[in-house]
């Protein structure tokens, strides 16, 4: 068995889950994770913001454009009145219950009941538009078996037992329909795993069932060896080692969810990036197989911010580096690039929730700078040091623009560049040019 999962583009319309519908029916009983229709899950968003600000009004009439826009969505989609009434009915139910959060008098958790929504919906058409075709559709419902602990965590133990069960009390299918990204917390109720979690929740399946493969459909033939939002003529990466892709998507290649790449290493279970719209496109295939000797792909990381602590005293004695972690880690801030010199250590954030507090405790190290919209330039391959001129060779591609910080050695599969938002562009395309 393998999973399927498809982002918001590939059930954008109509259209799109007629044309999904048709790619999944041929290739098996499968597990199909879906995301939200493309646009849906921001419209959601939308409307729990203005719950929490109380502004049930805005909600409201957010509430009946997107209604109206399903409305429209079911009437293209089925052929049959039967189809619609069963579609229509149940999504009408899903809007009455967004309605009834929204004018709860408890809006605790609003935001994570309403954005739930999405891929409910998703899901619902998906299902009935396969079984009007004729096809044993399953639904397997996300919330039934898709868990986190108490560390936020995936419970991996509950996923498996109860996707089993469920999938043992529905053996007879053609295939099974599931919601990507929504989960329970510990305590059962609805949650989420943070934006383009979808790729998260195919992968865990992915464990939890011990699938042949995990296959991410998206609207592009793979992992492109730059990004392809602001570079031109980039080409697909046609094999990945685990952790190159795991890079890639940490520093910033959209097309994987950062999370997603863990659960399908530690299982062995190929991943395979797709497109939706060239089914036939050979696309990338991530695997545990590194081809050696070659610079992957480029991928950039925005909005990091970089903070200088400068040494006057200890002159990185012993037992510095402890304190300026510790304090990164009572605000359970993760760092992302590090680098030291004898006399201080210059590293970088990506989340600023705590920076006040932060720098508040690192100014009693040091002399503290920081440097706000900042972006990590990652240059991903076969990096391991013995092999020559790589480094040299993504250097020298950015011999004009003004770097920050440089990391190498920390993995066998990247080098990182901390410059200015300002420069990425230039950095992306000179750093194509030189090394592809
Ligand atoms: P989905 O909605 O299917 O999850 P995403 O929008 O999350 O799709 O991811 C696909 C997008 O990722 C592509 O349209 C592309 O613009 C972007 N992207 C960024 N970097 C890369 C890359 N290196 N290779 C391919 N796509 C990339
Ligand atoms: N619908 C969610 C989002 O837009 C999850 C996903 O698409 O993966 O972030
Ligand atoms: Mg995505």
């Amino acid at each position: 068995m393998k999973v399927l999962k498809f982002g918001g583009t590939s059930v954008g319309s109509p259209e799109r889950i007629r044309n999904v519908a048709s790619l999944v029916s041929s290739r098996g009983k499968n597990i199909i994770v879906l995301s939200a229709m493309s646009g849906t899950t921001n419209s959601l968003l939308q409307i729990s913001a203005a719950t929490e600000a109380a502004d049930t009004a805005k909600a409201e009439s957010l509430i009946a454009d997107l209604e109206k826009k399903y409305g429209l969505i079911i009437d293209q989609l089925y052929s049959t009145d039967a189809a619609k009434a069963t579609a229509g009915g149940k999504v009408n139910g899903f809007f009455d219950e967004i309605r009834e959060i929204v004018n709860a008098d408890d809006k605790s958790r609003a935001e994570k009941k309403i954005v739930a929504y999405g891929e409910l919906i998703s899901t619902n058409l998906m299902t009935y538009y396969l079984q009007e075709s004729g096809l044993n559709a399953i639904l397997l419902p996300a919330l039934d078996y898709m868990r986190t602990d108490a560390n936020g965590e995936p419970d991996q133990e509950y996923i498996r037992k109860h996707l089993a069960e469920i999938l043992k009390d529905n053996p007879v299918a053609d295939l099974y329909i599931t919601q990507g990204f929504i989960c329970r917390d510990p305590e059962g109720r609805i949650d989420n795993l943070q934006r383009g979690g979808s790729d998260y929740t195919a992968s865990l399946i992915g464990a939890a069932i011990n699938a042949d493969e995990v296959q991410i459909w998206t609207d592009i033939d793979g992992m492109h060896n730059n990004d392809p939002r602001f570079v031109e003529g980039t080409t697909p990466v046609h094999n990945l080692h685990f952790e190159e892709a795991a890079e890639l998507a940490y520093f910033g290649a959209k097309i994987l969810h950062p999370t997603c790449i863990l659960p399908a290493k530690e299982n062995n279970i190929p991943v395979r990036l797709l497109n939706t719209m060239q089914p036939d496109a050979e696309g990338t295939l991530i695997n545990n197989v590194l081809r050696h000797g070659l610079i992957k792909a480029v991928a950039a990381k925005d909005d990091i911010t970089a903070i200088k602590i400068k040494s006057d005293r200890m002159l990185l004695a012993y037992g510095f580096l402890k304190k300026v972690f510790d304090i990164f880690d009572k605000y359970a801030t993760a760092i992302d690039m590090i680098v030291t010199s004898e006399v201080g250590v210059s590293l970088t954030i990506d989340n600023t929730r705590h920076l006040d507090a932060i720098l508040g405790e690192l100014n009693a190290l040091g002399t503290v700078t920081v440097d706000s919209d900042m972006v990590i330039i990652c240059v991903v391959g076969d990096l391991e040091w013995q092999n020559r001129g790589f480094e040299a060779k993504a250097l020298d591609a950015l011999r004009d623009i003004p770097v920050r910080m440089i990391s190498y050695g920390g993995s066998n599969f990247n080098i990182s560049f901390l410059i200015k938002k300002e420069d990425k562009k230039a950095a992306l395309a000179k750093l194509s040019a030189n090394l592809f």
